[in-house]
């Protein structure tokens, strides 16, 4: 496993993250398991959220049933903008994560209006900064999904790292990081899978971490194999053979631009279809040929489809700025329904 610094903070990281996102799909024993099982392979920092319902409470506990709090550089989230919101969230974090101080504490993608909201006089940095002061936030980050996002915190000094997609068919933040890291800046890997549309986890990980500028990347896990997967990716440093990067060429010519990354931020629709599972299921089709798979699942979908009314309100939340409408009407075409 490498290390390195996460920027300026002192901290050293793994360069492969633990993603706590799909601890949701998993019960509480085999997410203590999991994170038993990173920690023995090298693993020091755990990615999750306020928003991931259950994953702050499941790390919380199984740390401190495992005796490995201090074993982890822990990173959570909240979506406060105000810093009254953000001392409620902060504290439902500590409570959560049963600590009593969390080494990076970050701004869950907000827009730049928010941005500009946290930022100001009792915004919700104010309350970080007090956070910090007295020991109990260690430094302070920020993700975005739009690339303007990223532009404006990078010239936030208090923002020490920044978060945003990156991998094999997401280049739109490729100068940005390369110029976090001259910024001194940690820069962090979300969705190194692109929302689970690459199917090849080792090789998409494979190609973020051969590129210097990114610090750590945190591909979500919910299975034995899958840190498996990761661990052996993260332990091959070197560079992608001609070989690799023709197959990421062909990952590329299979997914274009305009697919879905499963951020579910266009939730929830005006009449109640699962708009990434949708897309998720029509995928298994037209990329990988998993035709009856595909369609038993869309099957338990329970509005499919052919039941947009074209309201437009999920495409007005949709950071990618995917015509989902359109889209979705190539999903019910595909299934019938
Ligand atoms: S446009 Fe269709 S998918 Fe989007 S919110 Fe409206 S009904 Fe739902
Ligand atoms: S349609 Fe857009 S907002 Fe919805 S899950 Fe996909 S990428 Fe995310």
């Amino acid at each position: 496993m490498q290390y390195v610094p996460l920027g300026r903070t002192g901290l050293n990281v793994s360069r492969l993250g633990f993603g706590g996102i799909p601890l949701q799909r998993i019960d509480r024993p085999a997410a203590r398991e999991l994170l038993k099982a990173a920690h023995e392979a090298g693993v020091n920092y755990i990615d999750t959220a306020r928003g991931y319902t259950v994953s702050e409470e499941w790390i919380g506990r199984s740390l401190q049933e495992l005796g490995l709090r201090d074993a982890f550089v822990l990173a959570t989230k909240c979506r406060a903008v105000t810093a009254d919101e953000m001392r409620a969230e902060l504290a439902a974090s500590l409570k959560a994560l049963r600590t009593d101080h969390i080494e990076l504490y970050q701004f869950h993608n907000p827009s730049l209006r928010d941005l500009e909201g946290i930022l100001a006089p009792g915004g919700a940095l104010e309350a970080l900064r007090e956070a910090q002061a007295q020991g109990v936030v260690g430094h302070i980050g920020v993700t975005a999904h739009l690339a303007a996002v990223f532009e404006r915190a990078l010239a936030v000094e208090a923002f020490e790292t920044i978060m945003f997609p990156y991998n094999i068919v997401e280049q739109q933040g490729a100068d940005l990081i390369a110029r976090c890291a001259a910024a001194g800046k940690a820069f962090i890997d979300m969705k190194p899978l692109a929302g689970g549309a690459i199917e090849d986890g080792r090789l998409a990980l494979r190609y973020v971490l051969a590129n210097p500028a990114v610090t750590v990347s945190i591909p979500g896990m919910a299975a034995a194999q899958e840190l498996a997967q990761n661990l052996e990716a993260a332990a091959d440093p070197s560079p992608l053979s001609a070989q690799e990067q023709k197959a990421c060429q062909a990952v590329r010519d299979a997914l274009g631009t305009q697919f879905c990354r499963r951020c579910n931020y266009c939730a929830p629709c005006t009449v109640g279809i699962q708009i990434p599972s949708a897309f998720l299921f029509d995928g298994y089709i037209s990329r990988y040929g998993l035709e009856k798979w595909a369609r038993e699942r869309y099957a338990t979908l329970p509005v499919k489809a052919s039941a947009c009314i074209g309201c437009g309100a999920c495409e007005t939340r949709c950071p990618y700025q995917l015509p989902i409408r359109q889209m979705l009407k190539q999903v019910a075409a595909h299934f019938g329904e």
